[in-house]
């Protein structure tokens, strides 16, 4: 396949909107956001606009205007080495694996956070739950305790006898259970992730996820109905939108279309623009939409059939999605985040992202990174924060003479551009190109950025 490693842009400013997902208008003021067409782009160029605060919508870029819109969105990452599994995502795993391995579907009332890193999605906070769940673990009293204690060791006297039957001397048997205990802690090491995926022969259900190219018509468009269905009932069961607006075109704008090239990572990955498909039975139940960049694997939205909610998708998805990073940092270099999109602090329904150990957000000044729990009390005071101390410089932006454009058929170098068209009053146009320079910052501009100019 031939690599692109250019990238071609045409920007379209700011704009605004009542019409904001998180809020629906009760965060006082509009959504605004800039925004600019991809119509081709390197996963170098899209790491470092993600990087710079940008997202993508399809083939369409757009990048919040953090100081006046309604909900200010931060970019969030989690470092997967640095990622444990909470109480929680642990249930939700266990009762993922109970249903697949042994078919029993767990009762309505479990159902704890549902998630996607979807532009509005609902999520079901459960924290009586996970308060119940702390208190159990807390109820052992001394008296039950000591009892225990006590029956333990008359079970280790009775095995000891046992042994000393066989003629073994006392260092055998003191070496015997030294290796137990080891093995015992070896067995006992914390669940990952990918141990709640690994299911028997015989399981009752069975699993699998299927990675296909959204680009590759070959392997996609057999899929192409069935993920519509599954997107449709989402769409109107979860987001209650309209039947009649969700038309085969308006998913393959939102979620087929991409403006990323693909590009090889590797022996065995490969970076661009991906549906990850996850079936059981014959039954397609979600679908994960991911980019794969340089330094990281980046969520764009999951979709699930809502007759599975009980299984929490939204959060089963996001946890396959840290294991599948792991599995390509192995090979890639430098290959070690996980990108959720936005974190909206201002949306309570938004903040289970945070919930993620090892997650940092990105500072809307300097775009450095800091750990969540650290800044979170910034975001208590007020929805707008920077986050890195004072002395620290603003992110540069781009520098004119690594911009090119593309103008008349041919790209050339700005000032070539200017030249050309110095009959015209440029001064609207040299602002508005600035303004595109500081918002997409100097590393993506570097990495051949051209903007398109009609
Ligand atoms: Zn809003």
């Amino acid at each position: 396949m031939d690599e692109i490693d250019f990238s071609i842009v045409e920007y379209f400013g700011s704009s605004d909107s009542s019409d904001c997902g998180y809020c629906r208008g009760q965060n006082n003021g509009l959504r605004m956001t800039h925004g600019m067409w991809a119509h081709t782009m390197s996963i170098q160029v899209y790491q470092a606009l993600i990087d710079n605060g940008w997202r993508r919508s399809g083939k369409y870029c757009y990048k919040p205007v953090m100081k006046q819109t309604c909900c200010p969105q931060y970019t969030i990452k989690c470092d997967v080495q640095a990622n444990r599994l909470s109480k929680s995502q642990k249930n939700s795993l266990k009762r993922f694996f109970n249903f697949i391995e042994h078919g029993e579907k767990p009762k309505a009332s479990a159902k704890v956070g549902e998630n996607s890193a979807s532009v509005s999605s609902p999520v079901v906070q459960n924290p009586k739950k996970l308060k119940e769940t702390v208190r159990d673990s807390t109820k052992h009293d001394g008296k039950s305790k000591s009892k225990a204690t006590k029956k333990r060791y008359q079970r280790y006297q009775r095995r000891v006898e046992k042994l000393r039957l066989k003629s073994m001397t006392d260092a055998d048997i003191e070496e015997h259970f030294k290796k137990k205990r080891e093995a015992k802690l070896t067995k006992q090491k914390p669940k990952q992730i990918q141990d709640y995926f690994n299911f028997t022969d015989a399981a009752k259900n069975k699993f699998a996820v299927k990675l296909i190219k959204s680009a590759d018509a070959s392997c996609f468009e057999p899929h192409k109905q069935t993920e519509f269905e599954v997107y449709r009932q989402y769409q109107t069961t979860i987001h209650k939108d309209k039947k009649k607006e969700l038309t085969m075109k308006q998913f393959e704008r939102f979620l087929v279309h991409s403006p990323l090239s693909y590009v090889s990572l590797g022996p065995l990955h490969e970076g661009g623009s991906f549906h990850q498909q996850y079936w059981v039975n014959d039954q397609l139940i979600a679908v994960g939409v991911i980019d794969i960049l340089e330094l990281c694997l980046s969520s764009v939205y999951l979709f699930n059939d809502p007759q599975y909610s009980f299984l929490s998708l939204g959060r089963i998805s996001a946890l396959y999605e840290i294991m599948f990073t792991r599995q390509i940092q192995e090979s890639v270099d430098n290959f070690k985040y996980y990108y959720m999109g936005y974190y909206i602090h201002s949306c309570p329904k938004m903040r289970y992202k945070g919930d993620f150990a090892g997650s940092f957000l990105s500072c809307p000044e300097t775009y450095t990174w800091h750990p969540i729990e650290d800044v979170k009390p910034l975001l208590d005071e007020s929805k707008y924060a920077r986050f890195a101390s004072k002395d620290v410089s603003p992110s540069p932006p781009a520098s004119l003479r690594d911009l090119l454009i593309l103008y008349q058929q041919s790209a050339m170098p700005y000032f070539r551009y200017r030249e050309l068209r110095a009959t015209k009053n440029n001064k609207e146009e040299d602002k508005e190109i600035l303004e595109l320079c500081q918002l997409i910052g100097q590393k993506a501009a570097a990495c051949k950025l051209i903007l398109y100019r009609a």
